[in-house]
Parts: C-alpha cells; structure tokens; sequence
C-alpha cells in the first residue's frame, strides 16, 4: 500500500512577492491546507477582535507584530490540521518564529519566491485585496473581471493600509532586517529552494514541478 506521508512546506518571499497567489495554487493542485498568517491577523482586524485591534497599529505601519503573538496564534492553528500536510505562509518570518516551529514539528520544504524589490515596490501599490477570503488582484496584470470586485464573490475590493507607499517602504527594511535572515537559517538546515523571477506566471511551473517530483519522492519513501 502507499501510504501518503504528511508534508509540511513553508513558503517565503519579499511582501507582495505572490505568495499568496502561488500558495492558493499549491493548496488547489496539490491538495496541502494553506495556513497564511497574514490572513488570520486580517481576519481578526475585520472581526474587530482585541488582539486584532491591537495588532492593527504595527501592521498599517508596516511593522512586524509581535513574535510571542503570532507564534501563539500560528501554532495554535497548525496543531488543529497537524494530522495533514501543509503550507505555512507568511510564517515564520524572524529566526525566533522559525527556531519556534521548529520545536513543534519538522519542516520538509521552504520555496523562497526571489523577486527584486523594484518589482513589489511597484506592484505592492497597484495591489487590490477581497478582505474576507484573501484573494489579490493587481491592476497592471492581474485585474478582476469586474474593476473593484471580486470575481468569486462580486464583493468590493480594497486596498490594504499597508499597501502604501510608505508603508511599503517600511514593510521591505523590515524584511531585510528580520526576515532575510530566517533564510540563512533554512539554507543551514538544506531545505531552502530559490524561484527567482519577476512574474508569478512565470515562476510558478518551476514551483509546481519542484512539488511533483518532492511529493511522488515522498510517496515513494513510504511505499
Ligand atoms: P504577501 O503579499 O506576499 O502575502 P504581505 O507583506 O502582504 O505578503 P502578509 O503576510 O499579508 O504580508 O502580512 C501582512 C502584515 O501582517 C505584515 O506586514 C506584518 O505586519 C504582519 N505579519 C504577518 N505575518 C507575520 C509574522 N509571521 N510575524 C510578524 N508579523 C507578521
Ligand atoms: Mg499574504
């Protein structure tokens, strides 16, 4: 019999670099549970939780919330889908979140999605976002069907606080200073892949064929 074994992915980049985008196309094609800390803390700013609230004030300034916060609502989440495999966005994105995870399970795989910061300095400031399921459009080459709403659900779009331009300016040092080396720190441990590219189109068949030949390797080591 070929039993499935679980695998757990992490997926890294720059703000704006398309994680979401390419994680909602590992999730469709490849059947993991995406986990985007980004999208729980929008989820609990919208439902006006205290701690969301809260952490509302670092995020419009495009600082990073706190470690000892998001670590406790990440794995609070990943422990209730830690019976199947996964992908873990937008955490962890210091080396304390990552040596954190590291302590309540094993990462298999890391895709850093490597794309210059002119790229998403511009792209970060034409970005629109449905708040409820967290799926972005852009205005230069990804549009809605309908300018403003979303295509599944025809509700409004916005632009997020954080995507302004100043904001985005802040976002970006504090990826240089407090995320860049969360990347050393996978390298050291060889789990980290590069996808390096401009365009999410472009670099999203060498992710999927990455995938591929990582999940039949695991089948096979079960078999
Ligand atoms: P992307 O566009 O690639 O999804 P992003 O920069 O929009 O990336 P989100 O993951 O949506 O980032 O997160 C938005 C904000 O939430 C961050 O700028 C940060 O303030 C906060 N945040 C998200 N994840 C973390 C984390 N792991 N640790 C600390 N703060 C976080
Ligand atoms: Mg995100």
């Amino acid at each position: 019999m070929v039993m499935q074994r679980i695998f757990r992915a992490v997926i890294m980049g720059p703000p704006g670099s398309g994680k979401g985008t390419v994680s909602s196309r590992i999730t469709k094609t490849f059947g993991l549970k995406h986990l985007s800390s980004g999208d729980i803390l929008r989820a609990n700013i919208n439902n006006k939780t205290e701690l969301g609230l809260l952490m509302k004030t670092y995020i419009d300034q495009g600082q990073l919330v706190p470690d000892y916060v998001m670590s406790r609502l990440i794995l609070s989440d990943l422990r209730k889908i830690d019976q199947s495999s996964w992908l873990l966005d937008g955490f962890p994105r210091t080396v304390s979140q990552a040596e954190t995870l590291d302590d309540a399970c094993s990462v298999d795989t890391v895709i850093n999605l490597n794309v210059p910061f002119q790229t998403i300095e511009q792209r970060l400031t034409s970005r629109w976002t449905h708040l409820s399921s967290g799926r972005v459009y852009n205005t230069d080459f990804n549009p809605p069907k309908v300018p403003g709403f979303d295509d599944v659900t025809g509700e409004p779009l916005v632009q997020r606080d954080d995507d302004k331009p100043d904001t985005v300016a802040r976002r970006l040092k504090a990826y240089k200073n407090q995320t860049e080396p969360v990347l050393e720190y996978y390298r050291s441990k060889g789990v980290l892949n590069i996808f390096s590219g401009t365009e999410t189109n472009k670099i999203w068949p060498h992710v999927e064929d990455f995938l591929h030949r990582k999940l039949s390797s695991a089948e096979q080591k079960v078999a």
